[in-house]
């Protein structure tokens, strides 16, 4: 039997195998991208539900960048609809916003402070630190014990199963802190959401006539079967090794899907829940996508070792054996490691897409050369 040869075979079918499937496609090279899932678009695939409802199955994804390269590159294969996203954390009874700011503090003190009276709290409330290590630290430097017991500690702990002080300072830094009145979860210049979701723009992006997409089989199963003269893995590092040197940990989430007949369950697209409960938040999805009508889908989100890898964790000994396991990867020939999982690190989705185009860019350089 004569095997298919293709240039490129892409292992993963989500945000960074996709682009430089497409970005390798338009360089002339012959794809094949596989996903052991039955889907295209990784964790930011979307479906509709069976009530009719577009839902996000492995948890909200929420499209923000600064990078105007990045949300051009996407606008290829998409419309956007504008939307900022918006988070109360429920604490002493009451649903805050969070990043904390301004509204939090008076609502929780009871208090009308205006914005410096709001910088004057936090300067009273903190606890400098001059050098700034874990999450502990960038929450203890910027508001104190007592609001990071109260927004931050318990939810880390559900969260990682990890305290704050054992994670690296990137973790809690994603979470600003603010004195003024601004409510939004982010303030990236590019705030959408692709129109008809994640799933139709993977579509748009994969289109090309010299990808092909196979779906439902793990990469291993197929290497004898064709060949190929490269890789490109977005897999978890440690997995493509066998573990050799040791498992990295990563932390799943168990989703509880659930659909309501009402219009409307929360205000906003996700309240969180630092003391309360085992879930850590309750995403509504209406809020996202903009459906309106009857009834309305939720997720909440149980943090769990078990389960597909979902996050790495950043923390000093998980970084020590990343080290070595990059050696390995530097020392495989024809294999590119891109990704989410593959690069061990906490990327938001445009970092994967702008990892994916530096990656395909180098790639295509060198193979000029
Ligand atoms: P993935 O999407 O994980 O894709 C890797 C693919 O490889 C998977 O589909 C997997 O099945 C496949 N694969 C692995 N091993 C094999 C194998 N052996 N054979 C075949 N296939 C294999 N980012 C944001 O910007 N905004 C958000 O709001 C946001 N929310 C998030 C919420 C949650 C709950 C999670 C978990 C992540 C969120 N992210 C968000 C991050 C975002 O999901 C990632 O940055 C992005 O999806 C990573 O893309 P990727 O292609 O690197 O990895
Ligand atoms: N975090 C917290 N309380 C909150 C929101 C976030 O303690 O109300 C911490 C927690 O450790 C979390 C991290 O900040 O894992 C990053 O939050 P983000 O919302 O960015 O997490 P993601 O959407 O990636 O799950």
């Amino acid at each position: 039997m004569t095997k298919e040869n293709f240039d490129f075979l892409i292992v993963g079918a989500g945000f960074s195998g996709s682009v430089c499937a497409r970005q390798l496609a338009e360089a002339n090279k012959k794809v094949l991208i596989i996903d052991k899932r039955d889907h295209i678009g990784g964790n930011a695939f979307d479906c509709v539900d069976t009530n009719g409802i577009l839902i996000h199955p492995y948890g909200p994804h929420i499209f923000h960048t600064n990078s105007k390269k990045v949300f051009e590159y996407l606008s290829k294969f998409t419309d956007w609809r504008f939307y900022e996203h918006r988070v109360l954390a429920q604490v002493r009874g009451q649903l805050l916003p969070i990043p904390i700011n301004r509204t939090t503090i008076n609502k929780l003190y009871n208090k009308n402070l205006d914005e410096f009276g709001v910088e004057e709290f936090f300067a009273n409330a903190r606890k400098p630190i001059s050098e700034i290590k874990t999450s502990e630290d960038v929450v203890l430097n910027s508001v104190g014990p007592e609001l990071c017991d109260l927004f931050f500690r318990g939810y880390t702990r559900k969260q990682w199963a990890l305290d704050l002080s054992e994670l690296s300072a990137g973790v809690a830094a994603r979470i600003p802190t603010r004195s003024n009145d601004d409510d939004r979860y982010f303030t990236d210049t590019f705030q959408f959401m692709p129109s008809q979701g994640y799933t139709k723009m993977f579509e748009r992006m994969l289109d090309h006539n010299n990808i092909k997409i196979k779906l439902s089989k793990d990469y291993r199963e197929i290497t004898e079967d064709i060949s190929y003269k490269q890789l490109i893995y977005t897999g978890p590092i440690d997995e493509y090794f066998e573990h050799s040197l040791g498992k990295l940990p990563y932390r799943s989430l168990r989703f509880e899907h659930e659909h309501l007949d009402v219009a409307n369950f929360q205000n906003v697209g996700t309240v969180n829940y630092p003391n309360e409960h085992d879930f850590t938040r309750i995403t509504e999805f209406k809020h996202l996508t903009g459906l309106s009508g009857k009834g309305t889908s939720i997720v909440r989100e149980y943090p769990t070792d078990i389960g597909d890898p979902y996050y790495p964790i950043p923390r000093k000994e998980n970084e020590n054996l990343l080290r070595e396991y990059k050696i390995m990867a530097e020392n495989e020939s024809n294999v590119h490691f891109v990704g989410r999982l593959a690069e061990y690190r906490y990327y938001n989705m445009d970092q994967v897409v702008g990892a994916a185009l530096t990656a395909t860019k180098k790639i295509i350089e060198s193979d000029i050369k």
